[in-house]
């Protein structure tokens, strides 16, 4: 028999995600001794699910160390991964396209594709290269432009990321940092990607220049439809420019809602603590809240605690409920929309950023 096709039911129908990662690790090897011998892994990015929307901005949140980075670049194959999988939707109309694996030309063609701004526009610029070479070489690699055709669209594209198409025959040294972003941008978004992972883009900036940049990432993403991984340590940026956002600890997605409703009302004691540490801009308000102090520095990602990877920091942490090995919390469905890797989280009572009781 044939199926019924789906009933109309008038709802918006939610975009097949153009970024599907399903139990991403991504370790590394801890070598010991003059022969080098393996005696243990980093687990940088250990068992991550999180799925990103057409359009939206995703913020990917955690302190130094929780492996963020090296999430951003294992979804942009600069790292291989160790296992899962990563399934990249260039168009609704396609089925996706498992990228774990790729290598050769079919890896360049994602790559094109999927590119990356990095944190530090001081260090990612070659000092040697001028802007033209700099934005124009990947126009070059891919094989799309040459000669007067690559010149023109590299100025076209300094124009559109703010700087004088008189610049192209300048180098690196001869610009600020803000001015420096804004080339890494531009050397980004010339191959027409439709996914950038943003790394701290604007961490590296004066906090002058902070918003220009940001409201430039915002410009762009509107006019070239773009969709942004954008990973921050500063809560208060990803507030400003996130439609949602993904909190990760040691390895792992531990809480993903919509922006608003994780700052109003996070679901994740790990979550809760970092936007304690978020600066309040009533100035009312500032000292009112209650700041929670995260005990003692990350763990160490070759060694995980047994049970709850955040159970060491964790206020909240129950013995004989968070401490089982083997049985460490799954990302799974909560109130308000939010996924949530805690074991209790239906009987906790967490404030948000605007210091709601705790
Ligand atoms: Fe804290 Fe336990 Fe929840 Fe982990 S599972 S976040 S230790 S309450």
């Amino acid at each position: 028999m044939t199926p019924a096709p789906p009933r109309d039911t008038g709802a918006p129908v939610p975009a097949a995600p153009v970024l599907e990662v399903s139990g991403l690790r991504t370790h590394f090897p801890v070598k010991h001794g003059l022969l080098g011998r393996t005696v243990g892994r980093i687990r940088a990015v250990d068992g991550v699910d999180l799925s990103v929307r057409p359009g939206e901005t995703l913020g990917l949140v955690g302190e130094s160390g929780c492996g963020k980075t090296t999430l951003g670049r294992s979804v942009a194959r600069i790292l291989q991964p160790s296992a899962g999988r990563i399934e990249y939707r260039p168009d609704a109309a396609v089925g996706p396209v498992d990228v774990t694996g790729l290598s050769g030309a079919r890896l360049r063609a994602y790559q094109r594709q999927v590119r990356v701004v990095f944190q530090d526009p001081f260090s990612s610029l070659n000092p040697r290269m001028t802007l033209l070479q700099i934005v124009g070489d990947p126009l070059r690699s891919y094989g799309i432009a040459t000669g007067s055709e690559l010149e023109d669209r590299v100025a076209a594209m300094l124009t559109r990321v703010g700087l004088s198409p008189k610049y192209l025959h300048r180098y690196p040294h001869a610009f600020s940092g803000g001015e420096r972003q804004r080339v890494s941008i531009a050397r980004a978004l010339i191959v027409d990607p439709k996914l950038v992972v943003a790394d701290e883009p604007v961490s590296a900036l004066d906090v002058s220049v902070r918003a220009q940049i940001l409201n430039l990432l915002r410009d762009l993403q509107d006019e070239l439809a773009l969709t942004y991984l954008f990973i921050s340590h500063d809560l208060s940026v990803v507030e400003s420019v996130c439609d949602r956002v993904a909190v990760m600890y040691l390895g792992k997605i531990v809480e993903v809602a919509e922006t608003d409703e994780l700052y109003a009302r996070p679901r994740h004691p790990y979550t809760e603590a970092l936007l304690s540490a978020v600066p309040r801009p009533d100035p009312r308000l500032r000292g009112t809240g209650r700041r929670i102090r995260l005990s003692d520095d990350l763990p160490d990602p070759a060694r995980p605690p047994a049970g709850c990877s955040f159970r060491t920091r964790c206020r909240f942490a129950r013995p004989g409920v968070c401490d089982i090995a083997g049985e460490a919390p799954a990302l799974s469905p909560a109130t308000g929309g939010h996924h949530v890797a805690c074991h209790l989280t239906d009987e906790l009572m967490l404030a948000g950023v605007q210091g709601a009781p705790v």
